[in-house]
């Protein structure tokens, strides 16, 4: 890990308080991590929904372990797993008997955990490889 990461692309700085040498993110008057989110996005759409996916993906294990206490919500984070699960492999450009397989897995307790994080993984590298870094809670 980065010991000074850019809040924007997670490049190591120098300093707490250096400038990025890797994106137009600035400690100081510079471009805020907004903007430069924006401006990748603006680049290249697909980055919009990759991080949107992923968030859904990263909510649905969320879901996914507080319904594990509640039994009742089971019954609604299998059906928002396979969603997130849909809309990650979309974004991710994985198609057909791969998506069916991995839907199939979501109903399978720890398979489905695992599942999630390799496609989690799969999402942050593709964002990182963008040039935009992504926290524990998604991009
Ligand atoms: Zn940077």
């Amino acid at each position: 890990m980065a010991k000074f990461p850019c809040p924007a692309c997670g490049a190591e700085r120098s300093t707490f308080e250096a400038d990025c040498t890797s994106c137009p993110w600035k400690k100081h008057g510079g471009i805020s991590v907004k903007d430069y989110k924006s401006t990748l996005i603006n680049q290249d759409e697909s980055l919009d929904d990759l991080i949107k996916s992923q968030k859904t993906l990263i909510y649905s294990v969320i879901f996914g372990v507080v319904a594990q206490f509640i039994i009742p919500l089971l019954f609604l984070s299998i059906p928002y797993s396979i969603y997130a699960i849909i809309k990650i492999t979309g974004a991710l450009k994985i198609t057909g008997i791969t998506t069916i397989i991995l839907i199939l897995l979501m109903f399978i307790p720890i398979v489905n955990i695992i599942c999630i994080l390799i496609l989690n993984g799969k999402a942050t590298a593709k964002l990182e490889k963008a040039g935009i870094r992504v926290g524990m809670f998604g991009a």
